[in-house]
């Protein structure tokens, strides 16, 4: 009983400051997003995908979140893209305040898109609200059709799917098919992207839809 009480005024704090994360975003007319997913699904990989075909790059933001080691966020910053690590030390998720932290660290003057990567984790980062626009849920091909059902809320906090590595569809047991009914039995509004890093397949159409996004008047 006390445990519950305990997780739930965390999670209380944890909204009250994400709410002043998305009202300062908003005020900047900052398009936010959380990724997640596990471990290995390709996060970062997607992200210097995306930065190589972005324009904008002197207008984006990264937050990294890992459990330990900035070894993405330099992967990141090679695309000239202003980048704040957050280490959790051990932590399963990025919450609000340390998002808070992050934001004050960064120079926010003339952005207009925030990455922000969460730590590879498909549970509990569902219930941490870090003052987004938007969660992005990142699959890889590699982890099979059924964790749409296995990690519901994850699917219907996140508002796009990117299933990622499709080039490794002939080899992995992954119905796409099987996956989008899955993933939009969860939750209906779902929005898909199919891509590839390897290949490039899809990413186009990926930050198109990240374009349209940041361009829109906040
Ligand atoms: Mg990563
Ligand atoms: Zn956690």
């Amino acid at each position: 009983m006390s445990i519950v009480t305990i997780e739930r005024r965390v999670l209380e704090k944890n909204d009250r400051v994400a709410e002043r994360n998305r009202s300062l975003l908003l005020e900047r007319g900052i398009f936010a997003i959380n990724m997640v997913s596990s471990p290995g699904a390709g996060k970062t990989a997607l992200l210097e995908r995306t930065m190589e075909r972005l324009e904008d790059r002197d207008r984006t933001a990264v937050i990294e979140g890992d459990v330990q080691t900035d070894l993405d966020a330099r992967r990141v910053a090679r695309y000239g893209v202003r980048v704040v690590q957050v280490v959790t030390r051990g932590g399963c998720h990025l919450d609000a305040p340390l998002v808070a932290r992050a934001l004050e660290s960064l120079d926010l003057e003339g952005v207009r898109l925030l990455v922000i990567e969460n730590v590879g984790n498909l549970v509990c980062p569902a219930n941490y609200d870090l003052g987004e626009t938007l969660k992005v849920v990142v699959l890889s091909t590699a982890e099979g059709d059924d964790k749409p059902l296995k990690y519901p809320e994850m699917f219907r906090s996140a508002a796009v799917l990117v299933v990622n590595k499709t080039d490794l569809l002939p080899y992995v047991d992954c119905d796409m098919a099987v996956l989008r009914r899955h993933a939009l039995e969860t939750n209906p509004s779902l929005r898909v992207f199919e891509t590839s890093c390897r290949t490039g397949e899809g990413i186009e159409a990926w930050c198109d839809w990240l374009r349209t996004q940041s361009a829109a008047p906040a």
